[in-house]
This record gives structure tokens, sequence and C-alpha cells, in this order.
């Protein structure tokens, strides 16, 4: 297998040039370029006879005979030439610079060629053919050729000529792993098409339906791999079942309930309950909560937090972004101050952004155990962070964590419950895969007293009506988030940028309305002061980029305007939107896009029409795929080359329980070893995206 490992740049033909572009391609080694799958086939018409072809792409089985003979026709040109026959007669096969060709090839063997017939004055001749072994079983069959996704320099040809020899490779070298066997002694659909044949297939198929049954083999392992992985983390966090008791007493919850400013949505109190009784159960919570933007996590993570500290153990809540744990932090505060008064409950910030000084500080009372719940982003995670006892990890946002981002938290502490929240709802199916098999509480109503958020779809044309809008709501006291696709201008690319917006509003449409930007390069302090002054009211419009993207709340921010509109994700658009409409006001989104093209127009109309997450989610993934669906390839979010969770589901099914039973049997050696080549490899996928 090692082969497979090599640089393409070991096959003939493929030199420093050509692996460079290949590289444009993602495609470096032999493996690589098994897999990297053809958009389409072309279909090459039946076997002729030499006798009828005429000009055009022709298909011949031949008898090559002699030996292939080179011509050096001048510095940088040269043919190679080979005869073939059939019964009706023979034919001069030509390529044009492809010296390998003398090599790969026997005389007196039947191959079957494809290429552009030309007339010359002595008969046809074959140009540039495509050479394939016979092969009996498939003689009469339609015979189909890989169409690849090209880049500027590369050729089907070169593509073709790769995977050919890519092919070759795999065929002498490859030895069924574990994984391998086990699919096809077990799986009855693919008993008869192992790895070496599936990827043999899906390049160049006899038929149709051996696409499908070479693709469908690929997709299973795709989701094999994945399920394995997950279910297999899965087991690591509950190896030690038994978790720690956490007592909720009928009064202390009632106390927290009459401490809360508002009375929980029924939403709130079954998910609310759903957290109790795992908590009091004493065996360890793996609990996924999942509620639109807005719907009102928070307070029930507080309440987690609050009854895990009344029994006398620490806890950790973790959101992927430094503001986000500020908020947090600041909600906490909130939410609990009048409990805390009584009880004592240190809550303590761990963020990149701060002091060393006071970085160490808290890590010391953490260790102490004198800080009771710490609020962090992932540095807490990867830093020398230790904890006096923890008994509760809550990730915020969690599409953003890793499975092994969380299993590593998790070995924090002894056996800490996990609760995890998702502001953005996650089809099912795709929740099936992210989450493995997570316990699932679903927040599906929203706080009473919102008004729906108005959300508009228009061109630039519209901006300085937009602004007047922005300035009349400014002087009432409402306030405005413009986000911007980028930071600074660019001279690549034409987006609208936060600076450029900034000075743009403050010396024209708002001069004399307290504006303020924010972006991602700005350091911590400075992000924290304009948030503050944003909070506060201080600022009226904050120009921004997507650092705001996640959970920022403010309910006094009554209108979002999104420029370059048709740069984001609906699902990330959504979660913009997500950040007004939190108070009681009349809420706005105002999408800017002067873009033309009718699919993109069409995606984002999908946000003016719906308000509900769960819509959007689905039709993101059924225009762009899952591999954009917030922008996941870049969290941990396996990329599949051909699987689709929402088209596969039978398929995604069967490997779930498929990775389930090798789990389960992973006391025997087969089993045990395609956990550890499943894992290992889908570890160094991750660490390559993180
Ligand atoms: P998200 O689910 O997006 O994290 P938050 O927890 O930030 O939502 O809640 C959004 C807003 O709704 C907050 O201002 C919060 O105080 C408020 N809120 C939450 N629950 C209720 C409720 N039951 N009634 C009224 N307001 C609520
Ligand atoms: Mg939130």
């Amino acid at each position: 297998m090692k082969e497979l490992h090599n640089s393409i740049q070991t096959i003939k033909g493929i030199g420093p040039k050509k692996a460079a572009l290949f590289k444009k391609l993602g495609i470096a080694t032999i493996e690589d370029s098994l897999n990297y799958f053809p958009r389409e086939y072309e279909y090459r018409g039946a076997i002729q006879n030499i006798a009828s072809i005429r000009e055009g792409m022709v298909t011949l089985c031949l008898q090559m005979r002699g030996a292939p003979k080179i011509n050096r026709i001048r510095r940088g040109f040269n043919t190679v030439t080979w005869k073939g026959y059939d019964d009706t007669g023979e034919i001069e096969c030509i390529w044009f610079n492809q010296p390998y060709r003398t090599k790969s090839y026997k005389s007196g063997k039947l191959y079957y060629v494809y290429g552009k017939a030309v007339k010359r004055t002595n008969g046809f001749q074959l140009q540039n053919p495509i050479v394939e072994e016979y092969d009996e079983s498939y003689h009469n069959q339609p015979i189909y050729l890989p169409v690849y996704p090209l880049t500027n320099g590369l050729s089907q040809r070169d593509l073709r000529h790769l995977t050919i020899e890519a092919l070759k490779i795999l065929k002498n070298n490859f030895c069924n792993d574990e994984v391998d066997s086990y699919v096809t002694s077990r799986i009855s659909q693919f008993k008869d098409i192992d790895k070496v044949k599936a990827l043999q297939l899906i390049h160049y198929p006899k038929n149709q339906n051996s696409t499908m049954l070479a693709r469908n083999r690929i997709a299973f392992e795709e989701f094999l791999n994945l399920q394995i992985t997950v279910q297999y983390y899965k087991k690591k966090l509950h190896k030690n079942n038994k978790g720690l008791l956490i007592p909720i007493s009928k009064g202390i919850k009632d106390s927290f309930l009459k401490s809360l400013p508002f009375e929980l949505t029924d939403s709130q109190k079954n998910v609310l309950d759903d957290v109790l009784s795992d908590l009091s159960k004493g065996k360890i919570m793996n609990r996924l909560i999942q509620g639109d933007v807005g719907s009102g996590k928070t307070v029930i993570a507080a309440a987690a937090l609050f009854f895990v500290a009344m029994a006398g153990y620490q806890s950790v809540m973790i959101a992927p972004t430094e503001i986000l744990a500020r908020q947090h932090k600041k909600s906490l505060d909130s939410l609990l101050c009048r409990l805390e008064s009584k009880n004592n409950i240190n809550i303590s910030l761990l963020v990149g952004g701060m002091k060393e000084s006071e970085k160490s500080l808290v890590k010391k009372k953490l260790q102490s155990g004198e800080i009771q719940i710490l609020v962090g982003t992932h540095a807490v995670i990867q830093d020398d962070v230790a904890f006096y006892n923890l008994g509760l990890v809550i990730t915020d946002e969690q599409h953003r964590f890793g499975v092994r981002q969380k299993a590593l938290l998790k070995d924090k502490g002894k056996t800490p419950h996990m609760l995890v929240m998702s502001a953005t709802p996650i089809p099912r199916t795709l929740a099936h895969i992210i989450h493995g098999d997570l316990d699932l509480s679903v927040i599906d109503t929203i706080p009473p007293g919102r008004v729906p958020i108005k959300t508009y779809l228009v061109n630039g044309e519209y901006r300085q009506r937009i602004y007047q809008f922005v300035k009349k709501h400014a002087l009432e006291g409402n306030q405005t988030y413009v986000v911007c696709p980028l930071v600074e201008e660019s001279e690549n690319i034409d987006l609208r940028s936060a600076k450029e917006v900034y000075l743009e509003l403050k010396e024209g449409s708002l001069k004399g309305i307290q504006i303020g930007l924010l972006h991602g390069q700005q350091g911590s302090d400075k992000k924290d002061e304009i948030m503050e002054a944003f909070s506060e009211g201080k600022i009226k419009v904050l120009i921004t980029t997507t650092v705001i993207e996640v959970g920022v709340n403010n309910p006094n921010a009554v209108i979002m305007i999104v420029e370059n509109a048709e740069r984001f994700g609906l699902a990330q658009l959504h979660q913009l939107r997500g950040r007004v409409g939190r108070g009681n006001k009349p809420s706005y989104c105002i999408l800017v896009s002067d873009i033309k093209d009718d699919l993109a127009l069409s995606r984002l109309k999908v946000l003016v029409e719906t308000n509900n997450g769960f819509e959007i989610a689905e039709k993101d993934l059924e225009l762009r795929g899952p591999g954009d669906l917030y922008g996941m390839r870049q969290h941990g979010m396996p990329d599949f080359k051909v699987a689709n969770p929402l088209t596969d589901h039978k398929l995604l099914l069967l490997a779930r329980q498929t990775a389930k039973e090798i789990i389960k049997h992973s006391y025997q050696e087969n089993c045990r070893k395609i956990i550890e080549l499943v894992v290992e490899k889908q570890i160094k996928n991750f660490a390559a995206v993180n």
C-alpha cells in the first residue's frame, strides 16, 4: 500500500510541471488521484470495425502487433506509433508527446482503444487513443469514459492517463484491508464489489448499474468511517457510564425559577426537566440542546451550571469566540446574581486575549477549586488548565467543536456531564452524523412577545434609502448592525469592506450618528471596548464582519444589514439575522446584493420567505451540499466525496448499524484493527482541517 502514498510524479509522463497543476486539484499522491472522482461520463458508443469507421471518435477492439515505435520529429516533439488489427483490417495508432506509451503495451494482446479517427492518405489513423485491456465479461457492454473537473493546463487526457495508471498501481499493490474484507463479507449488496473494484468502476464503469454500485460502495465506506469514529469516541465518552450525582431538590429548583426575570416557555421547561433528570440520575449526561437563535438556551445552561455548583462541583462553559464567551459570562452573572450573593458562586472568565498574569491567576483558582464556573474559549481546552473537580462541560454553538475536542475536554474531569448547545438547527439526517448518538432536546418555540423579523432582499441602489431608515431609528435610540464580507478593501475582489463602509457612513449618510467599527483584526481589548459601547447604546450603528455571527445578544438592535449577502451561506445569514429581533420591538433584516444569478437570488429569497431555521438549514443543504453547511468543512465536519446524507439515507443507516456491530465486537481481532485503521485516518483528516 506504500505505493499509493507515492507522489504522482512516480508515474511516467508526469513531471514537476504537471504535478503542480494536479496539486491545484488537490491531487498529490496516487491515492489522491484515485479519490478524484469523475463529474460525469462520456459514452463511447459501441465497438466498431476498422473497415466501417468514419472520421470522429471511435472505439475499436484491436490486437496490437509488433513494438510501438517512437519518432523524434524535432526537439520537444515526438510521436509514438503502433499498429493494431481486427478482422476487417489494420489501423495506425498515434500518440503525440507520450513517449511512455512505448512501454505500456504488450504485442499480441487485445485492447480496447478509443480515440479520434482521422483520414490519412493511406487509411485512417487513430489519434491519442485511450487504451484499456480487453475484458471478456464486458465485451459487448457499452463503454463509458470518465469526465473529470479540470483546471487550466490539464486536459481530460491527462486526468485519464493518471487515473488509468493509478488504478494499475492500486490493482497490483492493494491487499484488502480489514475494512474491505468486513464490508464484502458482511454487507450482501457489496459482496461482489471490493474497494479496488469500486474504484475501478467509478472511474471506468462498464455500464450504468456498475457506476451506481461503485458509487454506493464508496459512499458507504465514507459513512462507515465517520460512524465508526463518532461511535468510538462516544463509547469512550460513555466508558464510565456512572456519572456524578447532582441532587436537585424542589426547593432549589423553585428558587432558581423564581429568581429569573421571566417565566420559562413550556419548551424550555421540558428541556430543563430533561437536563435535571440526567443530572440527578447518577449517569453521565450526554445531551444536545437544539434551539433556533433566540429560543433561550442560555438560561438552561445557567440552570445546569447553578445546580452543579450547588452540589459542590466545578463547571466549564465553552464558546467559539471571545466575544461570545464574554457575553455568556455577563448573562450568567446577571442570571445568577441574585442567587450568587446567597451562595457565593464564583464565575470567572478565561480567554486568549487576557493578560498572562490574569490568566495564571484564574488557572490557580481553578485548580484550587475557588472558581465554580469557568467561561472561556477553546484556549481553555488546549492550555495547561487543570480543574479541582470538574463536573459539567457545556459547549455552545457545538458545530464548531469536533468530536475529538470534546473527548479532550472530557479528560479534564473524571466523569463530567456533557451538555452541548447548538443554535443552528441541524437537519436530523446531519445531526445523526455529527452528533452520533447524543440524547437530543429541542427548544422549538421562541419566548413570547417577539415580533417576527421582516426580511428584505434589495440591490445596492437602495443603500441611501436604507441609511435614512437607519438614521431615523438611531435618532429614536434603536441600533443597527452592518455586516460586510471583508475587513479591508481588496484589489482583487469587488466586495464591500467594513473599513470602507465605516468611513463612507461616518463622513456621509450617518454623519453625526455614533458609529463603530468591529472586526477580527482588532485586539481583544479594543473589541471589548466596542462591544461594551454597543451594548450600552453608546454606539448606534456597528459596522462589522461575521465576528458577531454567533450568539451576540443586544435586544436594542433592530436592524441587520448584510452587504454582499450572496457571499454568505443561508444558515450563516440566518444566524446573522438572529442578532436582531431579540427584544420586543419590530426588527428588520436587509440583505443587499447586486448579484444577477438566478440560483443565487432564489437562495437568498428563502430567507425572505421563512424565519424557520430548520427549513433554512434543509434548503441550504439541498442547494450547497453538506460540505459547505455552516462552514463545517473548516470545523471538523468531514467532506464527503460522493456520499450525500440527504439522498443516501438508507446507506447512512446501514453504515451506522455496521459501525455499531464493529464497535460492539471490538474485542475481536478484525474489528479492533478496523477501528484502529479508521480512527487514525479520521484523526489525521481532522488534524488537517483544524
Ligand atoms: P439563544 O437560544 O439564541 O442562546 P438566548 O438564551 O440568548 O437565546 O435568549 C435570547 C433572549 O431571550 C435573551 O435576552 C433572554 O434573556 C430572553 N429569554 C430567554 N428565555 C425567555 C423567556 N422564557 N421569556 C422571555 N425572554 C426570554
Ligand atoms: Mg446563545
